[in-house]
């Protein structure tokens, strides 16, 4: 009898599985992928995700993989303008990374079981196991094809956007919105690029990033409804891409792609209920957005550690486990909800709104707003704050007055 089993072994279930051995719970991890694995995501870890990865003792281990970091001098193109800066807002100003996945998931699932974690690879999950009503274990197979049965106190889905024990539990969903975005991407040797690149053009959006091995991350976004007609011309329709910001396009068409083209129809966009009886969720399988914004992955982080908290507060006696996790829904919906509108409003890849680009404008001059505004958006610091009528009222008026607010006196979120 284990404390916990944890269905799925990235960036939500090897995190949840490593605090939760930590605390000195029994645990057990499965995933049906022998890892080292790749998946299907680009892999853009914001700097307060990398924040998570120093928390937990495990950023050196990631930064001694060869790989650069990333958003130190960041850029976002968004046509007239373009807002170049550094994101100060977490992570200490030392930036993030963009791990390929096979390395960064295979760190997690070693550090979980460094924890104290038992990790079972290449064992599929087929069914949970009831009694009155609460789950109560499951039964799942390894790479012999045996089946077991294994029992403990609560199981965890971080099973992934297709979540096997959401659907088991059947965890109500809410405030969906339906996929909006297809994308591809690749990998690119000789491509002169330093930093985290990003452009938004109308009805498509691109960029790029160094990886592992001296290699750049290329990825282009798509309107949904064209995933067909891209699939059947991947190259062209990228290249047709890329050369909307021809600089980029130029830099990128002197590297020598090295991989073959990965691609996908789309993300949907929801909410379910992370909890009930006998069962949790957590990252992807408990909440997600389009891939646009890169959230997942640090998302999938916090929600790690927050739903551990609520957990451990549960199984030690010291809160009604029901409660606790309630309120940890809903903590996460009040973190998430502005991120994940803000994400819906870029995936329908559309030009900005008039009073978005005013602010572009006046951020053109002023770096401590430039820098706070990626700070927001990336998700390193409160949306609603940097956004306030207030603060972007300050920033243009500051614009139009000809001054930056270089000093930061006025708002915390600018300098
Ligand atoms: C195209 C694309 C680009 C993206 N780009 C970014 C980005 O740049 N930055 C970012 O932060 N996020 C990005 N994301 C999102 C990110 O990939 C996810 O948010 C993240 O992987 C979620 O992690 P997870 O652990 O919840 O789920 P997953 O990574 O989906 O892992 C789920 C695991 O569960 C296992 N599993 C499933 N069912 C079973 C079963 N029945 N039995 C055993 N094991 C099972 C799977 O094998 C898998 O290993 C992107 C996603 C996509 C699709």
């Amino acid at each position: 009898m284990y404390d916990a089993i944890v269905v799925g072994a990235r960036c939500a279930g090897s995190p949840t599985a490593m605090l939760l051995a930590r605390k000195g719970y029994r645990v057990l991890l499965v995933d049906r992928a022998r890892f080292p694995s790749d998946t299907i995501s680009t892999h853009i870890l914001w700097p307060h995700g990398a924040e998570a990865l120093a928390r937990w003792g495990l950023l050196d281990a990631l930064a001694a993989t060869g790989l650069p970091p990333i958003c130190r001098r960041m850029s976002l193109d968004v046509g007239p303008f373009v807002l170049r800066g550094t994101i100060r807002g977490a992570n200490g100003g030392r930036g993030g990374f963009c791990p390929r996945r096979t390395i960064l998931d295979g760190l997690l699932v070693n550090a979980a079981a460094r924890s104290g974690a038992e990790v079972r690879e290449s064992f599929t999950v087929d069914d949970l196991l009831f009694a009155d009503g609460a789950v109560v274990g499951l039964r799942g197979r390894g790479a012999g094809g045996k089946q077991v049965e294994e029992r403990a106190r609560i199981v965890i889905g971080a099973d992934g956007v297709h979540s096997f024990v959401a659907a088991a539990v059947r965890a109500p969903e809410y405030d969906t919105r339906p996929i909006a975005v297809c994308a591809y991407y690749s990998y690119f040797s000789g491509v002169r690029q330093e930093d985290l690149e990003l452009y938004l053009r109308e009805r498509c959006a691109f960029g790029g990033a160094p990886t592992h091995d001296g290699l750049h991350l290329v990825m282009v976004n798509w309107p949904a409804r064209r995933f067909a007609e891209v699939r059947a011309d991947v190259e062209a329709h990228v290249a047709q891409a890329l050369a909307l910001a021809s600089d980029f396009g130029a830099r990128v068409s002197q590297g020598t792609r090295e991989e073959r083209w990965y691609g996908v129809a789309g993300v949907p966009g929801y909410f379910r209920r992370p909890y009930g009886a006998g069962w949790a969720l957590v990252g992807d399988a408990g909440y997600c957005k389009d891939p646009m914004t890169a959230q997942g992955i640090s998302d999938s982080f916090i929600d790690a550690e927050r739903l551990v908290e609520a957990l451990d507060a549960g199984l030690s006696g010291r809160g009604p486990l029901e409660d606790l996790l309630a309120a940890h829904e809903a903590a996460r919906n009040e973190r998430v909800r502005p991120m994940y509108e803000l994400t819906n409003e870029i995936a329908t890849l559309e030009p900005p709104p008039p009073p978005l680009q005013a602010l572009f404008a006046a951020l053109q001059h002023n770096q401590p707003a430039t820098d706070a505004y990626l700070s927001a958006m990336t998700g390193a610091t409160p949306l609603p704050e940097f956004m306030s009528e207030e603060n972007v009222a300050r920033i243009i008026d500051a614009a139009r007055a000809g001054t930056s607010e270089r000093d930061g006196s006025s708002s915390r979120y600018v300098g």
